[in-house]
């Protein structure tokens, strides 16, 4: 089941929302209605799902409707039309009761105003979501302190607001939202009012936290880089529409339309793109909680000839192919002692030029590593399909 499914959603700000809605099913565009009617089309017919444990990027200028859409999300405004399922309940329909509880249990949200308490320590700002759930306090702290931990701020408390810069700020705000420990994070431009260095650095965080905790998110900004760089999927959006969902390198590859290609022309591919961005989720096997046969039964599953292995933490093991799962097996040896462990790592801001020569030497797909976690690997097929295919040849096939 998709995680969130949003179905022809639509929201028209004004006074008469269902007359703007039979205009723009008739096709009218939006300044044609706010011209007419004086109603803004903040989210005109947006469909779109997204998996459990995606990443999905909701990328658009200024005004675009991409707040307007995650709002429509966790119901802090009421659509005009369209539905929005999360794990497959419609969130639209539902009374007051279970819309508190679908939020508390399922939808955490970041903002980009940090919104913190400022007379409240850290530890009191990130309990607060549990304190109003009436979570006793015991329990709170604890699980406060855990999401501290968890976005790199132990030791700060006790700290105030006001003593912690933006990034810092940022992270109360993160740690505050993963404490509820909701399935699905909504991220509303939660880095856009940071430093660049500051902002590199969490969206990393971000990248490694999603790995460990295996959260869905839905993050927006208006920065090309930062889509491209977090997101599985990317969706663009121009006066309130989606235009085109696709990964990084379908966009780039394969703009939609002129807007998009307007966003993607100044990027260089092969300089711009890293690792990060062409990587893939890997199937991973965790030694720790199973052995070769189910090993073995996942590579038939995925129809891979080999795997990688992690830890509970996800710390990277090594890679486990077929014939040594079958090996392992039969001579009912741990999984570690056949572990190929010399494999080619490549941390995620190789850029995607230095792949080339790595992924011809290369006799597995490349793990993409960092701080010894798994972040994803990059097939060889493709990098190297991009040295024979080069554009102009694609076209011209
Ligand atoms: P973004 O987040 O992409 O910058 P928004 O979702 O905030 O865009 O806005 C989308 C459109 O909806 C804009 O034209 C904006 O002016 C309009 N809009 C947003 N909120 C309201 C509101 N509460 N009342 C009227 N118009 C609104
Ligand atoms: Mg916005």
């Amino acid at each position: 089941m998709k995680k969130i499914e949003v179905n022809n959603l639509t929201k028209i700000f004004g006074a008469h929302p269902q007359q703007g809605l039979k205009r723009l099913k008739n096709g009218e565009q939006k300044e044609d209605i706010l011209a007419k009617t004086g109603m803004t089309v903040g989210v005109n017919q947006a469909s779109f799902s997204v998996e459990p444990g995606e990443f999905f990027v909701i990328m658009g200028l200024s005004g675009s409707g991409k707040s307007t859409l995650i709002r429509l999300i966790n119901r802090l405004i009421e659509p005009t039309d369209g539905e929005v399922l999360i794990d497959g309940q419609d969130i639209t329909k539902m009374d007051k009761n279970e819309l508190i509880k679908a939020r508390r249990e399922k939808l955490g949200m970041v903002f980009q105003q940090f919104g913190l308490f400022p007379h409240r320590t850290v530890l009191e700002n990130v309990a607060y979501g549990l304190e109003i759930q009436g979570v006793k306090k015991e329990e709170r702290s604890k699980r406060a302190q855990k999401s501290i931990e968890d976005v790199g701020l132990q030791g700060y408390e006790k700290s105030y607001p006001k003593e912690l810069s933006g990034g810092m700020q940022q992270r109360v705000g993160l740690a505050r939202a993963l404490a509820n420990d909701s399935d699905i994070l909504l991220m509303d431009e939660a880095f856009s009012a940071l430093d660049p260095l500051i902002r590199k650095e969490m969206q990393d965080e971000l990248l490694n936290l999603q790995s460990k905790l295996g959260k869905t998110i839905l993050f927006i900004t208006h920065d090309l880089d930062e889509a491209l760089k977090l997101g599985d999927r990317i969706a663009i959006m121009k006066n309130g529409e989606i235009v085109q969902v696709g990964t990084a390198d379908e966009i780039l590859e394969n703009p939609a339309n002129e807007y998009v290609s307007n966003f993607v022309k100044d990027v260089d591919r092969s300089k711009v793109l890293m690792a990060s961005h062409v990587m893939k989720k890997p199937i991973v096997h965790m030694a720790d909680k199973s052995g070769a046969l189910a090993a073995v039964k996942k590579m038939e599953d995925a129809g891979v000839s080999s795997i990688f292995v992690v830890d509970k933490n996800n710390n990277f093991q090594g890679l486990l192919t077929i014939d040594d799962a079958i090996k392992a097996y039969k001579e009912s040896a741990p999984i570690g002692e056949v572990l190929i462990k010399d494999i080619q790592s490549i941390s995620p801001d190789t850029p995607l030029n230095d792949l080339f020569g790595i992924a011809v030497e290369a006799k597995y797909p490349l793990a993409v590593i960092k701080d010894e976690k798994l972040l994803g690997i990059v097939s060889r097929v493709s990098i190297l399909s991009g040295l024979v295919l080069g554009k102009d040849e694609v076209a011209a096939v």
